[in-house]
């Protein structure tokens, strides 16, 4: 049905930008925090995605990433969504990639103009010395002590990640702004659009002169503002778009 209205819009588009959430690593066995099978029903946002409950119990914190978090991410590969925008970006028809995921898989699959909005749970510094580390590299410590400390001076260690509570990354936020504002063509893929300031991306994208497609799902807020809704999997209808 709407295949030959996504066909039109890209081909008439010659900067697209693509905008991911949580949704397009689901089939890469991560789980979403909206949605069905979100993490919030089993986890409280309150709890584990707050920078100042963070500041008063790290353990809680480092629990769900040594629990959730760190099993998911080592054995997740990048699925055929994530595949298909690096493809896209090879070829040439894919200026951009704003993602709100935090697990690195867009690059594991080979895209190189990412902007990660809301940092990436692989890196992880220590508040104290600044040092930096990988987490796989402090598996054994995140078995041995909650919260794990810094290696190097003993100190707090949190994920490069951004917080409810925390401003995001300005620089990358600007970047990201700025090729929202010059598209011409905006791909908003698996996320539900409800986190600000990220949410108002496709937005701007429309208001500046941009079709915009949404792949979700479910529904999202942004849909009546949107030229094309696909109420697909994000690889199914990632696929698809490559083949066009
Ligand atoms: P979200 O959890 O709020 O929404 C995900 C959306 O994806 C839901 O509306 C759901 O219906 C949809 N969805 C689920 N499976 C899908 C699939 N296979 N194909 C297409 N759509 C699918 O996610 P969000 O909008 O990214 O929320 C933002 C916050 O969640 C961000 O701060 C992000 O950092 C964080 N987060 C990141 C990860 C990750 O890095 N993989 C995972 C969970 C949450
Ligand atoms: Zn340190």
């Amino acid at each position: 049905m709407s295949g030959k209205k996504v066909k039109a819009l890209l081909e008439s588009s010659s900067h697209v930008v693509a905008f991911t959430g949580a949704g397009i690593s689901a089939e890469s066995g991560i789980p979403t925090y909206r949605g069905a099978d979100g993490l919030w029903d089993k986890y409280d946002p309150n709890k584990v995605a707050d920078a100042e409950y963070f500041s008063l119990d790290p353990a809680y914190y480092w629990q769900f990433v040594r629990d959730v978090r760190y099993p998911a991410l080592r054995d997740a590969a990048p699925n055929r969504g994530h595949t298909a925008l690096a493809e896209l970006e090879r070829r040439g028809r894919l200026r951009a990639l704003i993602t709100q995921n935090v697990d690195g898989l867009h690059r594991d699959a080979g895209s190189e103009n990412v902007l990660e909005l809301h940092g990436n749970t692989r890196r992880i510094r220590c508040l104290d010395c600044g040092g930096g580390y990988s987490l796989e590299a402090l598996e054994e410590r995140m078995r041995g002590e909650m919260p794990p400390a810094c290696p190097d001076c003993g100190g707090l260690l949190k994920p490069d990640v951004v917080l409810f509570g925390e401003p995001l990354p300005e620089e990358t936020l600007q970047e990201a702004i700025r090729q929202s504002r010059s598209c011409d063509c905006f791909l908003a893929i698996g996320s539900s659009l409800a986190v600000q300031p990220a949410a108002s991306l496709p937005a701007m994208a429309k208001q500046a002169g941009a079709g915009l497609i949404i792949v979700n799902k479910e529904e999202t807020p942004l849909d009546a503002m949107a030229d094309i809704v696909l109420r697909d999997s994000a690889s199914s209808a990632l696929d698809g778009v490559l083949e066009r």
